[in-house]
């Protein structure tokens, strides 16, 4: 595995109002890994996959992917140069078919050629083929295929997880955040999931995956980092983490 970052964050803060969120959190991701950030409820998590992807402004830090400074970029900005993420809630459009849910993820390419002449227009809807047949590809590799044309409202939580994932391919990613992908899902397709994000990270995708589920983070994740109260409380391999004294403390003191 190679250790030079894809992801390196440092030194990121944000504070609400009297309440100080994150405070000076720094992380790596080495490209190629499946790394996993972890913490007791309130750590802070959610709110620093938000400032890494610049959902949520940060009060202090940078954040470099892929050797670019990305602190300051709009979040689409930041997918476009191959750093996506997903959420501990899927956002995925319900009344809207699987198969539709998949194309938009792909309609910033067509949407910038909006304008354009009728050779163009041609241009387009080849992309549009070509779109449509790589969701295809991607929703049969997830087992969601039969259910392209249902609503995405009527899946099940743990397909909608796999379908924002699944949509997240559509732009080709470098890196995925994860956020709770086990969250709500049961077993067997946790282990479908696993399974896949394994697959994709051979394929040489990165992940940085937020996730409760101890079991989760010790199969899939190369390096784990620990959040408490907003700080960086440890670092290491999935197994020393998991008897770091200063992290069972923190998981039962909350
Ligand atoms: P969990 O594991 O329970 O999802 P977490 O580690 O992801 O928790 P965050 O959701 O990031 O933690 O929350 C960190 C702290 O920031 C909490 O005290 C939370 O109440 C607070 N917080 C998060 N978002 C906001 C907001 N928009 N306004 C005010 N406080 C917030």
């Amino acid at each position: 595995m190679s250790v030079v970052p894809i992801l390196k964050a440092e030194n990121i803060s944000k504070s609400f109002g009297g309440i100080q969120a994150v405070s000076n959190a720094s992380i790596e991701v080495p490209a190629g890994s499946i790394t996993g950030l972890i913490g007791p409820n309130g750590a802070g998590k959610t709110t620093f996959f938000g400032l890494l992807s610049n959902f949520l402004k940060p009060d202090r830090g940078t954040v470099i992917f892929d050797d670019k400074p990305i602190h300051g970029k709009p979040p689409h900005a930041i997918a476009k140069l191959g750093m996506i993420r997903t959420f501990q809630v899927p956002r995925v459009l319900s009344r809207l078919s699987v198969m539709d849910n998949m194309l938009l993820a792909a309609q910033d390419q067509v949407g910038e050629r909006f304008w354009s002449t009728w050779f163009e227009s041609a241009k387009i809807a080849q992309q549009e083929r070509e779109n449509r047949e790589k969701a295809r590809q991607i929703l049969a590799s997830v087992g969601l295929i039969r259910m392209a044309d249902d609503f995405a409202g009527s899946l099940s939580g743990g397909q909608r997880k796999l379908l924002e994932i699944a949509r997240a391919l559509m732009s080709d990613p470098k890196l995925i955040l994860l956020d709770e992908p086990a969250a709500g899902v049961n077993p067997a397709l946790i282990e479908d999931i696993c399974g896949h994000i394994q697959r994709w990270n051979r394929e040489g995708l990165s992940f940085l995956i937020i996730e409760h589920n101890m079991d989760v983070i010790m199969s899939l994740c190369d390096r784990v980092w620990v959040l408490a109260e907003g700080h960086n409380l440890a670092e290491g391999s999935p197994s020393d983490i998991q008897k770091d004294p200063r992290v069972l403390e923190a998981y039962l003191g909350s």
